[in-house]
C-alpha cells in the first residue's frame, strides 16, 4: 500500500516507516520537521508540510494518492501542554481535523492513530484496559482523547475506519542503528539515563520517591519503538483487509519497571555509574502506568519482541553512543 505517514521524520514515526517499508509498503513522509529530522526518513520519499496547511496537504495527496493514513504528527510534551494548552489543541486536534477532512475530500478510507495511555489519566486498576474509563489530567492527553471522539464520528458520517493505539511508554531504538530517539529537549527517562551514562549530564533527577510504590518511585510500562511500530503495520492491514477490529488497542508489555529499576538497570547494561539526585514530583506524574495489551494480542496476533527491560536499553545504549554529542558535556545542561 501507498501510505502517508504524518510524523514521518519524529521518533515512531520514522521506526514505523521502516517497519513498512520491510513488509512492502510505501511510506510517505509528511513532517513540517519542527520535531523531526531529515536524516530519519529513509524508506520513501519526505514531504515537507504542516497538518494546518490544507493546501500543502491536498498536493501531497494528490500526487501520491496514499490509500491508508497513519497520522503520528502532534506535540507531544506534556508539561508544555499544561502551560500552553491552545498550542496543543490547535496542533494536534484541529491538525487532525485537517487531516481527516483532506482524507474525506479524496477518499481515504483508513487511518492508524497515534493515541497515548495518558488518554485514562490516574488509573483505577492495573493493567489498565481499553475499557477504563478515559478521563486525562493534561492537556496532551486531552487532545489525543478528542482526536479519538472526532474519528469515531467521522467513521459514522464518513466511513473512514480507524484504529486509536494508546502507547505506554516508547523506548529503545532500532535494532540495526539507523535511527533512533532524538529529542529535543529532551525530557524522557531512558534518552536521560544514557546521556549521565555518556558523560553529557552530570546526573539524573528522579522525579519524586515518595509514591506508593516498591521502592516509591513511578513505574512505568516501556514498550520497544520497533515492536510499536510493527503494530501500526499490523493495524493498517487490519483495517484495510476489513477484519473485525476495535476502535482501540493498547499497546505496552504488560510489566512495570520503577524510576530506579531503569537507572539500575542502565548502569548494568552500560557499565557507567549514573548518579542520582532526588527530586520533586513531576505534576501529572501518576504513580504507575501499566496496560493489558491482550486485546492486539489476540485480535491482530500482534506479539513484541522485546520484553526484557535490559535489552531494550541495550538497543537506546547502541543508537546513543553514535550520536553526535557522545561523551561530551552537552551546553546548557546542568
Ligand atoms: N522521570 C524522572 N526523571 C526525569 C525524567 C523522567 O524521574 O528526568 C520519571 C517520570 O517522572 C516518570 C518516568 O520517569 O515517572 C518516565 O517518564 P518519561 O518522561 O520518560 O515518560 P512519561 O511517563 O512521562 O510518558
Amino acid at each position: 500500500m501507498r501510505l502517508l505517514v504524518t510524523g514521518g521524520a519524529g521518533y515512531i514515526g520514522s521506526h514505523t516507516c521502516k517497519a513498512l517499508a520491510a513488509s512492502g509498503h510505501l511510506p510517505i513522509a509528511y513532517d513540517n520537521l519542527v520535531y523531526g529530522h531529515p536524516w530519519a526518513v529513509r524508506w520513501g520519499p519526505l514531504e515537507i508540510g504542516d497538518l494546518a496547511d490544507r493546501k500543502r496537504l491536498d498536493q501531497v495527496i494528490q500526487h501520491y494518492r496514499p490509500e491508508g493514513v497513519i497520522h503520528f504528527a502532534a506535540y507531544a510534551y506534556v508539561g508544555e501542554s499544561v502551560k500552553d494548552p491552545g498550542k496543543y489543541y490547535r496542533n494536534n486536534v484541529a491538525g487532525s481535523l485537517n487531516l481527516l477532512e483532506a482524507m474525506r475530500d479524496h477518499g481515504i478510507p483508513y487511518l492508524v492513530f497515534s493515541s497515548t495511555c495518558a488518554t485514562y489519566g490516574v488509573p483505577e486498576r492495573i493493567p489498565i484496559p481499553e475499557s477504563h474509563p478515559q478521563r486525562p489530567i493534561n492537556p496532551y492527553g486531552q487532545s489525543k482523547l478528542m482526536v479519538e471522539q472526532i474519528l469515531r464520528d467521522f467513521q459514522v458520517a464518513h466511513g473512514i475506519r480507524s484504529i486509536s493505539l494508546r502507547y505506554f511508554n516508547a523506548a529503545g531504538a532500532d535494532p540495526d542503528g539507523e535511527i533512533g530517539e532524538a529529542h529535543d529537549p529532551e525530557t524522557h527517562l531512558i534518552p536521560l539515563v544514557l546521556e549521565v551514562a555518556g558523560g553529557q549530564r552530570p546526573h539524573i533527577t528522579v522525579f519524586g520517591e515518595d509514591y506508593d510504590t516498591p521502592d516509591g518511585t513511578c513505574i512505568r510500562d516501556y514498550i520497544h519503538v520497533t515492536d510499536l511500530a510493527q503494530a501500526h503495520v499490523l493495524a493498517i492491514e487490519a483495517l484495510a483487509s476489513g477484519r473485525p477490529i476495535q476502535p482501540a488497542y493498547n499497546l505496552g508489555n504488560g510489566q512495570g519497571f520503577s524510576v530506579k529499576e531503569v537507572i539500575a538497570t542502565a548502569a548494568a547494561v552500560t557499565g557507567r555509574q549514573i548518579p542520582m539526585q532526588m527530586g520533586a514530583r513531576r505534576p501529572g506524574d501518576p504513580p504507575r502506568l501499566v496496560g493489558d495489551a491482550g486485546a492486539i494480542f489476540r485480535d491482530l496476533n500482534w506479539k513484541p519482541l522485546y520484553t526484557d527491560l535490559a535489552e531494550i536499553i541495550q538497543t537506546a545504549w547502541r543508537w546513543h553512543q553514535k550520536r553526535p554529542y557522545f561523551g561530551k558535556a552537552k551546553p546548557s545542561v546542568s
